[in-house]
């Protein structure tokens, strides 16, 4: 379905980011991968469907480095067809106690570096005329939860950049929209996991259930490879007119 499409996917060594670029690269897109960690492992699984993939180590809080990753894109593939949103980073802790630098990492990684890569990727997209764009925000894009202002704010942000570049590319074959995830047991999530089970003495397990309990009412986590599958229906001829929309996959969450 995406044979001949480029996708970027930003933050996609590990979690989320990773299950939508392998979703992509099932359905035959070429992929440039970023972010930290093990970018080799990253590279092996997502070529392992057979498609090409690039990798891009570009800081998502630098403009310039961003700048350097599109422009890596369309040197190796001739643009980025499929730009999905997805790096972020999550901090935890009472406003008047949020470290002044993780609020402006949390702002500059979740939202602003959406506002660099769109508007870089996107002359490309509107010259032919195809693209796709897709923020992954969060059910905190929708409604929050305490001792997360500068997560929920980035979120919040993300889904209106998303339906404002949606307006500006109505008439366009290029779409915009966000997706919003619940629980997802990634890195990201693991963090807090851990630290609920150090406040509570409590076990991983038990630790989980309490995580999901209070939040998801499915109690299950939705999995990197579910996204995966609502980018490629995003990507598909199918979802040529859902323009600016969030789209929440969260076991019920916002539903309450
Ligand atoms: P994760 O920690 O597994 O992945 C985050 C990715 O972003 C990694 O590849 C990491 O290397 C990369 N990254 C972090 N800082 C970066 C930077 N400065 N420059 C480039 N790359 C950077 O987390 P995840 O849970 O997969 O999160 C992915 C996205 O999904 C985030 O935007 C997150 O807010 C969102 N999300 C996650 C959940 C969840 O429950 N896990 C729920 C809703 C939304």
């Amino acid at each position: 379905m995406l044979k001949g499409k480029t996708a970027l996917v930003t933050g996609s060594t590990s979690g989320i980011g990773l299950g939508i670029a392998c979703a992509l690269a099932r359905q035959g897109a070429n992929v440039v991968l970023n972010g930290f960690g093990d970018a080799q492992a990253a590279k092996a699984e997502v070529a392992a469907f057979g498609t090409r993939v690039s990798y891009h180590g570009a800081d998502m809080s630098r403009p310039a480095e961003i700048e350097d990753l599109i422009r890596h894109a369309e040197a190796e593939f001739g643009g980025v067809d499929i730009l999905v949103n997805n790096a972020g980073i999550q901090h935890v802790a009472n406003v008047e106690d949020f470290p002044v630098e993780k609020w402006d990492a949390i702002i500059a990684i979740n939202l602003t570096s959406a506002f660099h890569t769109t508007r870089l990727a996107l002359p490309g997209m509107k010259a032919r005329n195809w693209g796709r764009v897709i923020n992954v925000a969060s059910t905190h894009g929708l409604v929050a939860s305490a001792q997360k202002s500068a997560y929920v704010a980035s979120k919040h942000g993300i889904i209106g950049f998303t339906k404002a570049v949606a307006l500006e590319t109505a008439t366009t074959g290029v779409t915009v929209n966000a997706i919003c995830p619940g629980w997802v047991l990634t890195p990201l999530v693991q963090k807090q996991v851990d630290a609920r089970a150090a406040a509570g003495g409590l076990t991983q397990e038990e630790a989980k259930r309490q995580l999901l309990a209070e939040k998801q009412p499915s109690l299950q986590f939705t999995t990197p490879e579910q996204l995966g599958e609502l980018a490629v229906f995003l990507c598909s001829e199918a979802a040529a007119n859902v323009r600016g929309v969030a789209w929440n996959m969260d076991g019920g969450w916002v539903a309450q």
